[in-house]
Formats: structure tokens, C-alpha cells, sequence
């Protein structure tokens, strides 16, 4: 189980996060939703310690965070990525085996086995000598998937992975998040819009700067929270699916 207690961000006097508790269940796939501008992004960011924070401790199965860092893999939202970096698919999956590796280790023939075997997993293996830059965003959050994969981590993060992707680059990345939680992992995704929830996600966050609600999608994606989260104002279209 991820733990966090009392996180509050807050950029410039102007307040991003405020107080916000919870738990994340393991094993399963945690979705995170909330207008843009919700603290999402600054959610998971803080959660992993990588945005400076005014409170917030997390820990994992009571452990403290650097000593399970390692463990834990970080998918961008790819808005923050710089493509016009010259490296190869191989090269950026590569990258994924190092915080394992440690310094001054050099990648050996294990670890490149792990890139071929990371690259089939999201369907990319015929992709390895590509530039990054000549990929589809479809392809390149694949391919960030497989670095994720290459790190052999059990928790992973992922910032709007379905976002300005095709139909079938989202089959693909769904139907492995969902092995990968088969297998046991435990896998914390941001999502900006209600559509799929019930079908993507086992749990829901729900954040408008303050935390609405979380738990399991039958307790969590409810009228009320959603309204709470996105206003009186979004049409019940928005609210299609939800658990009441
Ligand atoms: P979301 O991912 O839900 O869209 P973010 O976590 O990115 O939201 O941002 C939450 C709020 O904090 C927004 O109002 C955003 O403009 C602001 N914000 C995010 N990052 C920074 C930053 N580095 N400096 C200043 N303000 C920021
Ligand atoms: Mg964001």
C-alpha cells in the first residue's frame, strides 16, 4: 500500500494542493481525475518527492520512499519531454535499467535483452533504431512504457498516457497496464477525462486542489464528487457511468 499524509504544494503563494491524505491500494490500477489544472500532475509529483513540498510524507508498505525509490517508475506526461534530444528507441529504454544498474555499471547483454523484451511488450520491437523524434506520439508513450518496463519496477506512475494518441497505441497500452496489474504491480494513472473510468481504472482519485474522494470506482465515481470536482455546471454527459 502507498501512504500519503498531509501533502500541500504550493507554487508561488498560489496554493496547488492543499492537505491531501490517502491511500493507494497495490495491486491494482488507481485512476486520477480532476479538471485541468487540479493538481494532478503535482499530485504524483509530490507523492515521489519531486516537486518542492510545504508537508507530505509518503511511504510504502511503511517503508520510507528513498528506500523503495528504485521501485518505482515515472512516466511523464510527454508536454514536459524534449524530442528534439537525438537518441534512439533502444537508447531511451536503455535509460530504464540504469537506477538498478547503479553508477559506473555499464549496461551488458542482460540489459539489452531487457530493451528487446520491454520493446515487445508495448509492440515496438521493430522500432529500436528509430530517432524518438520520428515517432508518433502513440509510439513514443509506448516507448516510455518500455523504459517503465526495463526498470523491473513494481509501482508505476503515468501522466496522461492516453492523451493525443490513436485507438490502437491506447489498446495496447491498457490491455498491458492491466497484465502488468495481473502480474501484481501497481499502476497510478492520470486521466483528465471521465470517459472510460469505470473501464480503465479499479479505484479513483478525485482532486480539485483539495482531495474529493478515493477509493474503489463503486464507492469513489459518484454525481456528487464528480460535480464537486468539475462544478454543477458539467452536463450530465459527462456523468454518464457513474455509480449512482
Ligand atoms: P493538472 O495536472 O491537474 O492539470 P498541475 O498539477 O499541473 O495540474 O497544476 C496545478 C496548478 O499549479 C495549476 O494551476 C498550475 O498552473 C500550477 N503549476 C503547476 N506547476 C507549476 C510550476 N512549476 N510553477 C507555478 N505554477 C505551477
Ligand atoms: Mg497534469
Amino acid at each position: 500500500m502507498i501512504e500519503l499524509k498531509n501533502l500541500t504544494v504550493t507554487y508561488q503563494d498560489e496554493p496547488a494542493l492543499s492537505d491531501v491524505s490517502l491511500t493507494i491500494r497495490e495491486k491494482a490500477i488507481t485512476g486520477i481525475i480532476g479538471p485541468n489544472g487540479a493538481g494532478k500532475s503535482t499530485l504524483i509529483k509530490g507523492m515521489m518527492d519531486l516537486v518542492k513540498k510545504n508537508s507530505g510524507v509518503t511511504t510504502v508498505n511503511n517503508q520510507p520512499l528513498n528506500n523503495v525509490r528504485k521501485n518505482i517508475a515515472y512516466v511523464e506526461q510527454r508536454n514536459t519531454i524534449d524530442l528534439t534530444f537525438p537518441i534512439k528507441v533502444s537508447e531511451t529504454v536503455l535509460l530504464g535499467t540504469f537506477p538498478k544498474l547503479g553508477l559506473f555499471h555499464r549496461p551488458k547483454e542482460k540489459e539489452k535483452q531487457k530493451v528487446i523484451e520491454s520493446l515487445k511488450q508495448v509492440k515496438m520491437e521493430e522500432f529500436g533504431n528509430r530517432q524518438i523524434g520520428e515517432l508518433s506520439g502513440g509510439q513514443l508513450q509506448r516507448v516510455f512504457i518500455a523504459r517503465a518496463l526495463a526498470q523491473e519496477a513494481d509501482i508505476i506512475f503515468l501522466d496522461e498516457p492516453f492523451v493525443g494518441i490513436d485507438m490502437n497505441s491506447e489498446k495496447v497500452i491498457i490491455d498491458l497496464l492491466k497484465k502488468l496489474r495481473d502480474e501484481g504491480k501497481t499502476i497510478v494513472v492520470v486521466h483528465h477525462d471521465l470517459s472510460k473510468v469505470t473501464t480503465y481504472f479499479d479505484d479513483l482519485i478525485i482532486l480539485n486542489q483539495e482531495l474529493i474522494s478515493y477509493g474503489p470506482i463503486s464507492k469513489s465515481f459518484t454525481t456528487a464528487n464528480i460535480k464537486a470536482a468539475y462544478g454543477d455546471s458539467m452536463g450530465d454527459l459527462m456523468i454518464k457511468g457513474v455509480n449512482d
